[in-house]
């Protein structure tokens, strides 16, 4: 992988080891050329302690003849123009480059570019390959004398470090005309007294507030026209962060690994924050400091760290766009004076059973690549609607973008084009061939059909559960066949149905539908999804169960008559709108301003909770009909049984659901191997169980651990559908 520093630290560990000999990139690798008494301590040292950016895939060795030479040296790599290697993701900036900028004696104290081999910038300021700083952002700023120094010394810890800067030749920050420490001081005292900061990062703007500042997290959320969607936070340690939150070890790892993502994790309910920030979420997400900005802008209150956007429009990265298209949510910006070259979110992560669960898969991840199991053609998969990330592959390498958003504008669609044109030139690819999803109206899709039909390129549609099966599959290298359990929110069917609730059997190759959810009508969209109140009814009515809800007497007219005549209506599978009409129904929430909230916030309600019995889904002719659930709750909350207790009820229900559907599916297949994929198993609760259930049954399951199980992940799955 380029930027990761590996020759200089074979050449550190050769002269260590008193080693004459060379080491250089190639396409394929790195090749080692070694002699002298301690080769078998050099071999194990590389082995079990690479530096700690590099992954290495195996080590092949081989004896050759004694060489006359005197030295250990780098050689220069070929530029090989047709190549495609790994580029690294942005990581977090490492101890050692803390320790010098919080050294007052050091020449970068307080410099808040500082970075080294082992860490920094990378995908987000390359602009081109090789990996050498003229294709990189920091073009702009040539090294004086003391950093050329460092940068052609093997010996030195930045040598080769492409964005190595000091505070005489690199960038610098500026807060209207205040540059280096009297802006960050001037930024701190902003944020202190309750403004909203606009602030340039690594891979776009955030806006920053006070998290304990009621009055200007909600301003925030006015401002941003975000109504209850959590805000993420960031806390200067560990240490901070325990102060709101309960941390696991698995979760301490992940908030302090060299991707830094936001990790959510479990409120303390502290009531010294805000309690606008995650309104009705019993989860808040936490990241630590990434860049060196962050340590300096950093004290006892955590902030509110949200992506620089106007609601669902990409993340801002340049200055002047920032000055204008934040102008009316920021009170004062940060900026500096570094370009970046694409945006890249932060990233969301949970941990599910000591194993990392993604939420959102961006920044420090992309764009690393997922391994696929056989080469193929190099294909583009444009993703779904929602979350939407693109998948570039190349050989046996799957590039997953990082997470470009809802794209539903222009503006988002102009952010993916310039992604997958930096994924293009980085990675040396020219798709042979387009995926795309099944739904006719989908931006992206029609937006690769345009393009397919430019480039006189094949498109192949790949049914959306599919794709989610596949995805869990490919990031697993399992190339076979498998059940596939997806619970999802909406994907167009087949059948023209919105499908959501499906029990799949397939691979790569192509998939059979055994069992779905029954079909409930749909009435009016997106209308029925923003309020999950009009689901329930729409169940209830399937049920022929009688309850007006909450909804007003005009309200439930004109939906009956809908339902009653189907006008405007599509026959839905959806899990995830099962899951909406259910919280509801028991008055978790009536409408909902982000995708599953109201199964999140039903989730969070039965934590802790135990039941002796759950409700049972009736199964016929391969569909599974909730009306049995719903007939229950009604009943339950009729008797003043606590709605926590129905939500568990509820949860192990469909859990029975999926032990029940897997045994009667491997009956008919023989298979024994079950994925769980769409973005219903986001709900750890819901995964605890199905895994609970399946285990003692000997099923082999498979969770997402790479890519998302929502719609972020999707695109993995249709690449891997689309190159057979
Ligand atoms: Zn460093
Ligand atoms: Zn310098
Ligand atoms: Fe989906």
């Amino acid at each position: 992988m380029q930027g990761v520093g590996f020759r200089p630290f074979v050449y550190s560990l050769a002269a260590r080891h008193r080693l004459t000999g060379t080491v250089g990139n190639t396409s394929s690798g790195v090749i080692i050329e070694i002699q002298g008494e301690a080769v078998g301590a050099f071999i194990d040292d590389l082995r079990n302690s690479p530096p700690p950016l590099a992954m290495i895939d195996s080590i092949a060795i081989e004896d050759m003849d004694a060489k006359q030479e005197l030295a250990f040296v780098i050689v220069d790599s070929q530029a090989q123009p047709q190549a495609s290697t790994p580029i690294s993701p942005d990581i977090a900036v490492c101890v050692d480059c803390l320790r010098e900028m919080f050294d007052p004696a050091d020449r970068r104290f307080r410099y808040p570019f500082i970075n080294c081999t082992n860490c920094g910038p990378r995908f987000t300021i390359i602009q081109d390959i090789p990996y050498d700083r003229p294709f990189t952002t920091m073009r702009a700023f040539p090294m004086c004398a003391a950093c050329e120094a460092e940068y052609h010394d093997p010996a030195n810890r930045r040598f080769h470090a492409q964005p190595n800067a000091c505070p005489v030749c690199g960038p610098q920050v500026s807060f209207d005309s205040l540059t280096r420490d009297a802006a960050i001081q001037a930024a701190i005292d902003a944020l202190r007294d309750g403004h909203i900061v606009a602030i340039k990062g690594i891979g776009g703007f955030h806006l920053a507030c006070d998290a304990t500042n009621d009055l200007a997290v909600r301003a925030l959320r006015d401002r941003k026209d975000r109504s209850a969607k959590p805000f993420a936070l960031m806390a200067r340690d560990l240490h901070c962060v325990q102060r709101y939150a309960h941390i696991s070890g698995d979760e301490a790892h992940l908030l302090t690994a060299k991707e830094r993502p936001i990790v959510l994790l479990r409120s303390r309910d502290n009531p010294e924050l805000s309690p606008a920030l995650a309104p009705g979420n019993k989860y808040l997400g936490f990241l630590l400091p990434y860049t060196p900005v962050h340590h300096l802008l950093l004290g006892e209150k955590p902030l509110v760290m949200t992506s620089g956007n106007f609601s669902d429009e990409p993340i801002v990265k340049d200055n002047d766009e920032a000055l204008a298209r934040l102008a009316t949510m920021a009170d004062a910006f940060l900026l500096h004076n570094r370009d970046i070259h694409v945006v890249c979110d932060d990233s969301v992560t949970r941990v599910f059973e000591t194993r990392e669960l993604p939420i959102r898969r961006s920044r420090g991840y992309s764009p690393m690549p997922v391994k696929l199991t056989r080469p193929g053609p190099s294909v583009l998969a444009v993703g779904g609607e929602l979350k939407s990330t693109f998948c570039l592959t190349r050989d046996d390498n799957a590039y997953m973008s990082q997470h470009i958003g809802d794209m539903e504008n222009l503006e988002t669609l102009a952010a993916f084009e310039h992604a997958f044109e930096h994924f293009c030139s980085l990675f040396r690819a020219e798709p042979e061939r387009l995926i795309c999803d099944l739904h006719p109206n989908y931006l992206s899709s029609r937006w690769a059909a345009g393009y397919a039909a430019e480039k006189k390129l094949p498109l192949v549609r790949v049914q959306h559960h599919h794709a989610h099966l596949a995805a869990v599959m490919a990031e697993h290298g399992l190339d076979g066949r498998a059940i596939g359990v997806i619970f999802d929110g909406t994907g167009y069917g087949t059948d023209g149905a919105i499908w959501g609730g499906e029990i799949l059997c397939g691979g790569f190759d192509g998939f059979d539908r055994l069992m779905h959810l029954k079909y409930v009508p749909l009435a009016g969209g997106d209308a029925s999804i923003k309020r999950p109140l009009r689901m329930a009814l729409a169940h209830l009515w399937s049920a022929n169960l009688e309850c007006e809800l909450g909804l007003s007497p005009v309200e439930l007219r004109i939906l009956r008559r809908q339902l009653e005549t189907g006008m405007n209506c599509v026959p839905t599978s959806s899990m995830g709108r099962l899951f909406d009409a259910f919280a509801a129904l028991i008055g978790v929430r009536e409408t909902v301003s982000y995708e599953a909230q109201a199964a999140i916030e039903m989730e969070a309600m039965c934590e802790g909770v135990t039941i002796d019995r759950g409700y049972r889904f009736a199964i016929e002719n391969g569909v599974f009909d909730p009306a049995p659930l719903f007939k229950s709750a009604l009943e339950d909350v009729c008797r003043n049984i606590p709605r926590a207790e129905i939500a568990a009820s509820f949860h192990h229900a469909v859990a029975d659901l999926v032990l029940r559907c897997c045994e009667a599916a491997r009956e008919g297949t023989g298979i024994n191997t079950v994925g769980l994929s769409g973005g219903v198993f986001q709900n750890t609760m819901l995964l605890k169980l199905v895994t609970e259930a399946l285990t003692p049954r000997e099923f082999e399951i498979l969770t997402h651990r790479k890519v998302p199980p929502n719609d972020g992940g999707l695109a993995l799955g249709q690449a891997a559908v689309g190159r057979v």
